[in-house]
C-alpha cells in the first residue's frame, strides 16, 4: 500500500532535487524550536539588521494603505519608484543617471536574482561565482541545469577572488559571472582592480556581470566601488540592490535589479509570470526611504562597525579562532580550521550546547568550509553574551 507520504513525493518533479536552501532560515527555525521550550539562543544566524524600520518610512507605508494604495501595478514597479531608483542608485555610485527602462523592482532583491538569471541561462551554460557566496545564485543555476563554475575568495587576500583562478576559468562558455561587495558570508569588498579585472574580461569572452551590491550602505571605510563605475560596463551589468539591508527592511519584502533595457523588459516578464507586482503600499513607502533623510542609515552603518569591532576582538582572544576584520556588511568569517573543518558539526554544537545561533560556512560554498558565519546584527549586550558562551561552550567540542 503506499503511504500518503511515498505518494506526495512522488508528486514532486525532479528538478525540485536541483533547489538549494538557504540554511539561515533552517537554523533560524531550529533556534526558535529551543527557545520555545524554554532555552536562551543569542541569534547570529540570521542576516537582517535588528533595527527597526526608520519612522518616516513606516509613516509612508501606513498612509500609502489608508490612501487606497491597493491595486496591481506594472510589473517592473509603479513609475514613480522606478525614477527614484534611476536616478538615486546613480548618485550613490557617481554614475549617469539610469533611466526608468532600466529598473525592475520586486519583492526583494533575491526573487529579481532569480528572475534575471532565468533570464540568462539555458542548460548547459555557465555561471561563475565566487566561493563561498550567497547561496540563492547557485540554487538558481543549478535548478536552471547550469553549470556553477567556483572562483575561490582568499581569506589571505581580505576575501578578494583570486583573480588568476577567474582568467583561468572564463572562457566562451561563461555567460554569466557574479559579484557580490560587500559580500555575504566574509565580509571582504573588492576594489577597482579587482572591477577592472572582471571587466576587461566581461569585454574579451562577452559574458554579462551581476553585481550584487545589496550590502553597499553598510561599508566600514573607503569609498564604495560598484561595477557600473567602470567603462562600458553598464551595457554589460546587472546591478542588484534594495531595502532590506540599509534601510531594515528585510520583511516589507522590496529590492530591485538595474540593467539594460531588453534585459529588463524580459526580467519584467518573469515578474508578470510569478508574483505580479510588488505591494503597492511597499513600493510607496520605498519612495519616502529615498527620498528621506539618509541620517538613520549612516547612523546603523556605525551602530554595526562598533559591534564588529567588539566581535572581531573578542573572535580573536579565543583560542583557535581567527577572524579577519569584515570591511563591508555585518558578518564575521570565522576561521575554526584549528578545532575542525566540520564547520557544520560545530555550528550545530554551539546552538544546541551553547545556545549560540550562526552558520556552518560550508553552507555558502566548499570555500567556506572550516569557517563559521556570525551575523552581528545584534545588540552589543548579546555579542558579548554569544562571547561568553562560545569561550565556555567551545572546549568541550569533539571533533
Ligand atoms: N544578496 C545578498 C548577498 C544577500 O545577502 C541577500 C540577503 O541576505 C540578498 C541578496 C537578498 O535580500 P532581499 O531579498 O531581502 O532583498
Amino acid at each position: 500500500m503506499t503511504t500518503l507520504a511515498a505518494y506526495h513525493a512522488g508528486l514532486l518533479c525532479d528538478a525540485v532535487d536541483r533547489l538549494g536552501s538557504e540554511a539561515a532560515f533552517e537554523v533560524l527555525a531550529r533556534a526558535r524550536e529551543l527557545e520555545a521550550q524554554g532555552r536562551s539562543i543569542v541569534h547570529l544566524e540570521i542576516g537582517e539588521p535588528d533595527f527597526d524600520t526608520p519612522e518616516h518610512i513606516k509613516r509612508a507605508g501606513i498612509e500609502a494603505i489608508e490612501q487606497n494604495y491597493s491595486h496591481y501595478t506594472p510589473s517592473a514597479g509603479i513609475p514613480e519608484l522606478r525614477d527614484g531608483i534611476a536616478s538615486f542608485a546613480a548618485k550613490l555610485r557617481g554614475v549617469e543617471a539610469w533611466k526608468r527602462e532600466n529598473v525592475v523592482v520586486g519583492p526583494g532583491a533575491k526573487p529579481i536574482i532569480w528572475n534575471t538569471l532565468s533570464a540568462l541561462l539555458d542548460p548547459g551554460d555557465e555561471m561563475i561565482a565566487a566561493d563561498p557566496s550567497y547561496p540563492a545564485y547557485a540554487s538558481c543555476a543549478s535548478y536552471l541545469q547550469a553549470n556553477l563554475v567556483p572562483v575561490k575568495l582568499l581569506e589571505s587576500k581580505d576575501w578578494r577572488l583570486d583573480l588568476d583562478e577567474l582568467a583561468a576559468k572564463v572562457g566562451n562558455r561563461t555567460k554569466v559571472v557574479v559579484l557580490n561587495s560587500p559580500h555575504n558570508p566574509t565580509g571582504g569588498v573588492l576594489g577597482v582592480e579587482d572591477f577592472q579585472v572582471v571587466a576587461d574580461l566581461a569585454h574579451k569572452w562577452g559574458f554579462i556581470v551581476i553585481s550584487d551590491e545589496i550590502y553597499c550602505r553598510t561599508l566600514y571605510g573607503g569609498e564604495f566601488v560598484s561595477l557600473a563605475q567602470l567603462e562600458g560596463m553598464r551595457e554589460r551589468s546587472v546591478i542588484i540592490d534594495g531595502f532590506s539591508k540599509a534601510y531594515a527592511m528585510t520583511g516589507w519584502r522590496l529590492g530591485y535589479g538595474i540593467m539594460p533595457e531588453e534585459l529588463a523588459r524580459t526580467v519584467s516578464l518573469f515578474n508578470n509570470n510569478t508574483f505580479s507586482c510588488v505591494a503597492t503600499f511597499v513600493q510607496r513607502a520605498g519612495i519616502a526611504a529615498l527620498d528621506g533623510p539618509d541620517e538613520p542609515v549612516v547612523e546603523m552603518t556605525e551602530t554595526f562597525r562598533k559591534r564588529r569591532d567588539e566581535i572581531i576582538s573578542g573572535i580573536n582572544s579565543i583560542p583557535g579562532l581567527h577572524c579577519k576584520s569584515p570591511e563591508g556588511a555585518f558578518y564575521a568569517f570565522v576561521n575554526v580550521q584549528a578545532i575542525t573543518h566540520d564547520d557544520r558539526k560545530l555550528a550545530t554544537f554551539l546552538l544546541e550546547e551553547g545556545g549560540v545561533a550562526g552558520l556552518g560556512g560550508s553552507c555558502f560554498g566548499e570555500g567556506g568550509r572550516g569557517y563559521i558565519r556570525f551575523s552581528y546584527a545584534n545588540s552589543i549586550e548579546n555579542i558579548r553574551l554569544a562571547l561568553d558562551r562560545i569561550r565556555e561552550t567551545l572546549p568541550k567540542f569533539n571533533a
